[in-house]
């Protein structure tokens, strides 16, 4: 009796899922790449994020509780081109053993002023390169898992392949003289070159601090000298100073688009596909006709 019942803790153990204990400890820079790095580690993988939602990783200052979050960590993943200069230190300090993960490896690079724009997963085709990168190196470090690493990352590649069509298809219905915004964002170099939507710069305007009434003079000229149908400024509150821009141009006035970070799970871009997608509907309803 007492054998049949280990027999039957034996099968019953051998296809539960693994324990919290056994899973691959990694760590991900930030929430994009961990949304990533969870889609294709699934259950036997525990992932910590270090720069969360609505976080800045550009400016990122770690805690003594990230340096925590290293030392037990197999793997950190990394986006890599100049974007966490923050990190090396941090693994420095943390002491931690971990190998250090560029997940942007084999992505050309383009270039933001003079250095590598580190904005590559706003290409789709890009994140599919990132979740490659991913699937290999978690199979290198848990090998007995690789089979499913293989099967979630096929499952998630197949998604973004179709996220990538419904982003063509959307932008294919903008007629193509409307494909342009002004835009404080210089983050959206990859997904402008993939997806043929340019991101203008507003000219001689300050994106560091609240638009003046001179800066939104030159916006006004900017637009329609080179008729752009829609804006997209962040660092303009005024809701006056932005009314007078929709007056003075007709352009459009864009809501918010995610470039750097998720949302929480209650905001509208809590994974990166809902990310995009919130995205490209922001941009074709100010784009459309
Ligand atoms: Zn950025």
């Amino acid at each position: 009796m007492i054998r049949l019942w280990l027999v039957a803790l034996a099968v019953i153990m051998a296809t539960a899922p693994a324990s919290a204990a056994d899973r691959l400890n990694v760590v991900a820079s930030f929430s994009i790449l961990g949304d990533f790095v969870r889609n294709v580690g699934g259950d036997s993988v525990n992932v910590t994020t270090l720069v969360g939602p609505n976080g800045d990783a550009h400016v990122y200052v770690p805690t003594p509780a990230d340096a925590k979050k290293m030392a037990d960590a197999k793997l950190i993943f990394v986006n890599g081109l100049g974007f966490e200069g923050w990190l090396s230190r941090l693994v420095k300090s943390a002491g931690a053993k971990a190998s250090v993960v560029t997940t942007t490896s084999g992505i050309a690079p383009l270039k933001l002023g003079s250095q590598a724009d580190p904005h590559a997963w706003q290409s789709v085709a890009n994140a599919k390169v990132y979740v490659a990168n991913i699937r290999d190196a978690l199979a290198a470090a848990a090998p007995a898992d690789a089979e499913i690493f293989k099967s979630n990352a096929n499952a998630y590649l197949a998604e973004l392949d179709a996220l990538e069509r419904e982003v063509r298809e959307a932008v294919a219905k903008i007629p193509e003289g409307r494909r342009k915004v002004i835009s404080t964002h210089d983050a959206f170099g990859y997904f402008s070159a993939a997806y043929g939507i340019e991101f203008v710069a507003p000219l001689g305007v300050s994106t560091e601090s609240e638009a003046s009434a001179r800066d939104i003079a030159k916006i006004i000229t900017q637009i329609r000298a080179a008729k752009i149908p829609a804006v997209f400024l962040e660092n303009i509150t005024d809701p006056r100073l932005m009314g007078r821009i929709s007056a003075e141009t007709g352009a459009r006035v864009g809501g918010t688009l995610y470039s750097d970070s998720l949302t929480g799970e209650k905001g509208d871009s809590p994974t990166y596909i809902a990310m995009v997608r919130h995205n490209i509907k922001a941009l074709t309803s100010a784009l459309s006709p």
